[in-house]
């Protein structure tokens, strides 16, 4: 249970004063209609008014503050001009302009007045003006003037006003907490108290004050950073002492394919299979990440140690995020099984009736010793024999509570979960906490690389008389049109207008697949293109996912610009052979901003994936590092990976160090972090607890 003294933060909004229906959905859509969300809502500037510099001296678009005197007011002859105020001061005359008139202006501006006055300033026809000022105040009450104001990242229909009031009471609700930090480490860093950093966060007096490496904000990112590494090491440690099977195997099964491969085994995967099948032979439960590039060959690995589950007399099972790549992997896989008398079966969405019944049945008798499949595998009716290896293959997508859920299924299961994307230590951190983690981190031998050009959409004539050549030749194409964010619908009509125009040029060659198809339509277009029937295919992002057609060498992506590093990575991924070279034309739009051309650098200079997520990192931060705050991957408020990273290791480091002295928070520091999880609502975490 949430501990009593957090209660006032996570009540809702409506709490606060001042908040009606349509402000509390505004609100939620921008930060969340607990108190607790205004709060971690951080400023992304302010306004200085402390300028107390005379009207002569104002600059022209700035912000001015200072003391006038009312001169005189100049009703307006039409209702189209403004309601003007002339004011002075020592030095010059200023106009203030009203478009809208209220009741009560000229009581307001009485003439001969003094009023401390704060707007924008503009030079007009040799006269300065301020169109409604920002505050007016008495000149007796200077300190009524808000001299310097917070301005947070806002959303139509909500002003920086009403916000600033809204979190100025959300501040006021936050009770003194028990501090959850060590003492030293506050002196060290010098990092306030919690509440203190949160008031200090708001109450920016300076631009360095707003930067990430402010204390008060590096301490709460600490906080959130803890939280999250305390939450993930608990959940962890939970599962490394929960006994598992030990699955020895005979090497049999894994000797004879092997013997038939085609090629040699990587030095990495060589090094990856030891490290996987220690854990599969060892009596605890296995969960453990493989990350490898694409073409780096994780299906033999994971084969391989399949195998190893097959040998020891049980089952394996393999999930694929799509039933294309589902169906890739069976097709892949169960030929090789068939050659070595593993019997293997494909289950997906659309496994009906008989089929499906007839293929439970096995499964559940120890006929089937790998399924494969799409999610579809974990629905309640599926029964295995004896399921003791799960592998996930999740490509680019994420989702650790999943993850975590799904190997209940088989009781005692060993998991794996393979990804294409690269991620960058201090991401793996974030997500995975201390989950054991095996890379492929070199391709086979030989491999050529892709060619990678980038030029302006201006060309794009170029472009398509060259892919006339080349499918006059036979190659295959992709072509990639831009994503739109937040919007499929623009996604879909930019593609359909880019494959009506390529139809003119190449007829029936073209065809055209999006995320809007049926799973089925999106089937039938890819086996048309795999069978060679479409040549080129025009296509939203939805090829992303690891679709593998051989005669495909070329690629270009429309509006590349507009994509993330690693998606980019992902597209090229799609078209990188080995024995053949590829071509990869990035077209680029404009205005080009300086992340998206150092992006697409990143790709003309390097494949390597790691390389490209760490560049990732640094250009745009760790939320939106692969488009993952949908699939939330990193969703971190107060801090900022690409510049508090120092602070996730260390982070990292305390979490083991504290669970190392004090295994279930039950220490007066203990309870004081328990706190802390609720406030970033761990509560998982805490729960682990009470489950045992
Ligand atoms: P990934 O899933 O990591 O993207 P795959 O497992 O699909 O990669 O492997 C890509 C291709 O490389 C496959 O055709 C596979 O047979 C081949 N392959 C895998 N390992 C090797 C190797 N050590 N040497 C040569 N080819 C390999
Ligand atoms: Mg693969």
């Amino acid at each position: 249970m949430r501990p009593s003294i957090l209660y006032p933060l996570f009540a809702p909004v409506e709490t606060l004063s001042g908040i009606g229906k349509r402000f509390n959905v505004l609100l939620s859509n921008l930060c969340g209609n607990k108190v607790v969300d205004l709060l971690w809502h951080l400023p992304s500037g302010l306004v200085d008014r402390r300028c107390l510099i005379p009207l002569r001296q104002a600059p022209d678009g700035k912000i001015w503050t200072g003391k006038v005197r009312v001169v005189e007011h100049v009703v307006p002859k039409s209702r189209k001009q403004p309601y003007r105020i002339v004011v002075e001061d020592s030095t010059d005359q200023l106009i203030l302009l009203f478009f809208k008139v209220y009741d009560g202006i000229a009581k307001q501006f009485p003439v001969g007045a003094e009023k401390i006055i704060s707007g924008k300033i503009e030079y007009f026809n040799n006269s300065l003006q301020m169109s409604h000022p920002d505050y007016v105040v008495d000149a007796a009450y200077p300190e009524q003037m808000p001299l310097i104001e917070t301005v947070y990242p806002l959303t139509a229909g909500i002003t920086n006003k009403m916000l600033n009031k809204q979190i100025a009471q959300a501040l006021q609700k936050v009770p003194p907490l028990p501090e959850w930090q060590d003492n030293r480490f506050l002196e060290r860093e010098k990092f306030p108290a919690f509440r203190e950093a949160l008031w200090q966060a708001h109450h920016p007096q300076s631009f360095a004050d707003l930067e990430p490496s402010a204390p008060a904000r590096r301490r709460l990112a600490y906080d959130e950073l803890l939280a999250n590494q305390l939450s993930l090491a608990i959940v962890r440690g939970r599962l490394k002492k929960q006994k598992g099977r030990a699955l020895g195997g005979t090497g049999v099964l894994k000797n004879k394919l092997l013997q038939m491969l085609p090629f040699e085994l990587t030095a990495a995967q060589k090094r990856v299979i030891a490290e996987i099948e220690n854990d599969l032979q060892s009596d605890y439960r296995m969960l453990r990440l493989l990350q490898g590039d694409v073409g780096s060959g994780k299906t033999i690995v994971a084969l391989l140690t399949m195998l190893k589950a097959v040998e020891s007399g049980a089952q394996a099972a393999i999930m694929a995020p799509t039933e294309i790549l589902a169906q890739q992997h069976y097709e892949s896989i169960s030929e090789l099984c068939a050659k070595i008398g593993v019997k293997t079966a494909l289950l997906t969405g659309a496994v009906k009736g008989k089929s499906r019944k007839a293929l439970l049945e096995d499964l559940a008798s120890g006929n089937i010793n790998i399924l494969i499949g799409t999610h579809a595998l974990f629905t309640e009716d599926v029964e295995f024999k004896n399921l003791a290896y799960v592998i996930v293959d999740e490509q680019h997508r994420f989702g650790v509570r999943q993850r975590l859920s799904l190997s209940q299924k088989g009781q005692l299961c060993d998991v794996l979960v393979m990804t294409a994307t690269p991620i960058p230590r201090t991401l793996v951190l974030t997500q995975f906490g201390d989950m054991d983690y095996s890379k492929i981190d070199e391709l086979p031998v030989g491999r050529k690389p892709v060619i990678t050009t980038v030029m302006p959409l201006s060309k794009i004539h170029d472009v398509v008389a060259a892919l006339d050549r080349k499918i006059a030749d036979g190659t295959q194409a992709y072509w990639v049109c831009p994503l739109v964010e937040e919007s499929e619908k623009i996604d879909l009509s930019a593609a359909t207008e880019r494959f009506e125009s390529l139809q003119k040029v190449f007829g029936d060659k073209v065809g055209l697949i999006h995320g809007k198809m049926k799973d089925k339509e999106k089937d039938a277009v890819m086996e048309q293109f795999k069978e060679g029937k479409i040549k080129l295919l025009v296509s939203t992002t939805v090829i992303e996912v690891g679709v593998n057609v051989p005669a495909a060498t070329i690629m270009i992506v429309e509006h590349a610009e507009r994509f993330g590093l690693a998606q980019l990575h992902q597209l090229r991924g799609r078209i990188k052979r080995g024995n053949e070279a590829s071509s990869c034309i990035l077209m680029y739009g404009y205005p080009l901003s300086e992340v998206s051309r150092a992006r697409l650098n990143t790709m003309k200079q390097t494949e390597d994936g790691f390389l490209i997520a760490e560049e990732d990192l640094k250009l745009r931060g760790g939320g939106e590092i692969l488009g993952t705050r949908q699939s939330g991957f990193s969703n971190f408020m107060l801090a900022d990976l690409s510049v508090h990273g120092d602070l996730l290791l260390t982070a990292h480091k305390d979490a083991a160090l504290i669970l190392q002295q004090d295994e279930n928070l039950q220490s007066a520091r203990g309870q004081n972090l328990r706190t802390l999880l609720y406030l970033f609502e761990q509560d998982d975490a805490i729960k682990t607890y009470k489950a045992g």
